[in-house]
């Protein structure tokens, strides 16, 4: 493939670390041992500092060898966002673990399907839902033993961290050994998308991967120093996960909810002086929109990142004025991209509207004639394809997907579309791909027929999403029932409520139609169901 047209990140200011990621942050942590808190629970107002968080992940990972744990386990964490949640994350990237989070909200059967990719051995989970995985547990043979993260008792099901912990409690930790790894090849997380098409797929991201998205969000080129961040976003989603861990590794403070709450994160957001704001487009609708955001002082915030799903102009218009901000910094990336690929805006340049920004250090960008497959110039439309130390590693125990997503030269296709102008501003325009995003959340809609598919009344299904003006957009499910069925819209969405979490209902509707479109393979032709979509709206 010619070279010509492909766009290379800013230079690097530093090669990426050849260490392993928890020597990494083990470095970070030590150098500072500091009284600080490194998180806040906004709500309770309990807080962990970075002395306590270094002996608390020293010790875990003492035990955790002790168990026998090491660079061949698989560690899942899964709770709301929780004072304790880095705690087996950061002690698992110590000992050379693999990590894997998990949406606490999963129905037990959407676990299993994730559990069975990543085959984790030991699951640190909030209390409140160790009995779901120990349901789960009963039907895998690899995930050992369970700890509940946030409860002082141990029970038959669950032991809690403390007593894991027990007596490995370090009080010297500056001799802890870190486990080396091959930082290009071992996996330090997965995490779960469902790609271009199917179901979720586990996306395994490198040492390698994170180490150099750290010294992206660390670039002073690109970031403003002291930063205070509040996340509202769940720990357990690739953004949230990795902006916190990033934040402790800078010595940073992140104040954090385990869930949204108006009035608490406008309080949040005044009484701790937030500076930085992550925002996904539903969170800033509601910073845009709502009254209450009056009633408080946001004077503390002076950026806002806001990723994951496209944003409507007017609204980037409106929390400008709201929020007293010049701009809004818009990042593009995706799960199997190590997050942001491009930023908007730096210290001396503004961002420019609609734009998600130049391409970040460790990275270059392409543009995808969709029908011949050569790389487009500026200003022309096409599949956003990327290269460099942050595309994912492949998919977890599935070769073919991993094929599919690459080009034979190595490039990842994104599925989005999008183009760059002269200045080498990228825009994304729309989605080839069959990914639905609500409030951020992946949907498959893969995984939405399928279930459909398990009802007795129904015989063949077709999900597409909806622009929806707060979640950005909702699934709508078009149906086949059955002769004789009197199946009705509600039924349906009752259904699906029953089997699948939140973010998966079909919140968009229920059409039932003779037939769905498909190609000659069997394929859901969502082309197609978007265009009967428009028709039957403009008769409305
Ligand atoms: P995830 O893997 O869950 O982070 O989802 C990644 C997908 O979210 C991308 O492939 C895009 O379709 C969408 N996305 C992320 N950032 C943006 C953005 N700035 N503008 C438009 N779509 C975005």
């Amino acid at each position: 493939m010619s070279e010509e047209f492909v766009v290379e990140g800013l230079s690097p200011l530093q090669p990426v670390k050849e260490i392993s990621l928890g020597q990494n942050i083990y470095q970070s942590l030590l150098s500072y041992k500091g009284k600080h808190p490194a998180l806040i629970n906004g709500t309770t107002g309990e807080h962990m500092t970075y002395a306590e968080l270094l002996t608390r992940t020293c010790s875990l990972a003492e035990a955790m060898r002790t168990c026998g744990y090491g660079t061949d386990t698989t560690v899942l964490v899964s709770s709301k966002n929780h004072l304790q949640f880095f705690v087996p994350v950061i002690a698992s990237l110590y000992i050379g673990a693999r990590v894997t989070t998990m949406n606490p909200a999963y129905t037990k059967s959407e676990l299993v399907h994730v559990v069975k990719i990543s085959e984790p051995n030991i699951v640190f989970c909030s209390e409140d839902i160790v009995e779901k995985y120990a349901k789960v547990k009963e039907k895998v043979d690899f995930i050992e033993r369970i700890v509940a993260i946030d409860s002082s008792v141990s029970t038959s099901e669950a032991v809690s961290l403390d007593d894991f912990i027990g007596r490995n409690i370090r009080k010297n930790v500056s001799r802890i050994l870190t486990t080396p790894v091959d930082t290009r090849e071992h996996v330090a997380f997965i995490l779960y998308s469902s790609g271009t098409t199917g179901l979720p797929k586990g996306v395994m991201l490198t040492h390698r991967n994170i180490n150099a998205m750290f010294l992206i969000l660390q670039d002073p080129r690109l970031h403003k120093k002291d930063v205070r961040a509040l996340c509202v976003l769940p720990f357990f989603h690739g953004y949230g996960l990795l902006t916190t861990l990033t934040a402790i590794n800078k010595q940073a403070l992140t104040v954090f909810l385990n869930e949204f709450n108006p009035r608490v994160y406008l309080q949040s957001l005044q009484d701790y002086k937030i500076t930085r704001l992550y925002l996904a487009p539903s969170l800033l609708v509601f910073l845009a929109k709502s009254p209450l955001v009056l009633e408080y002082d946001l004077s503390s915030v002076n950026e806002a990142f806001c990723g994951a799903a496209p944003l409507k102009k007017s609204m980037e218009e409106e929390f400008k004025r709201r929020c007293n901000l010049e701009s809004i910094r818009q990042a593009y990336g995706l799960t199997e991209s190590t997050l942001a690929v491009t930023i908007s805006g730096t210290e001396t340049v503004k961002p420019k509207p609609g734009s998600s920004g130049k391409v970040a250090p460790y990275n270059r960008v392409a543009i995808r004639d969709l029908e011949t497959g050569k790389f487009l110039g500026p200003n022309k439309e096409g599949e956003i394809c990327i290269k460099g130390d942050m595309v994912m590693k492949g998919y977890c125990g599935n070769p073919e997907a991993t094929k599919n997503t690459f080009t034979e030269d190595g490039w990842l296709l994104t599925g989005d579309v999008g183009y760059y102008d002269e200045d080498g501003d990228f825009f994304i325009t729309d989605r080839l791909k069959e990914l639905i995003k609500y409030k951020g959340f992946q949907v498959a809609p893969a995984e939405l027929e399928a279930i459909l598919l398990t009802h007795p009344e129904i015989t063949d299904s077709g999900v597409i999403g909806v622009p929806h003006e707060i979640a950005g957009e909702v699934p709508f499910a078009f149906v086949v029932k059955t002769e004789k069925s009197n199946l009705s819209e509600k039924d349906v969405q009752e259904f699906v409520k029953e089997r699948l979490s939140p973010q998966k209902w079909i919140r968009g509707g229920v059409r039932f139609v003779k037939t769905i479109p498909k190609n000659p393979t069997g394929k859901v032709l969502r082309r197609e169901l978007r265009k009967i979509m428009k028709q039957y709206q403009s008769k409305l």
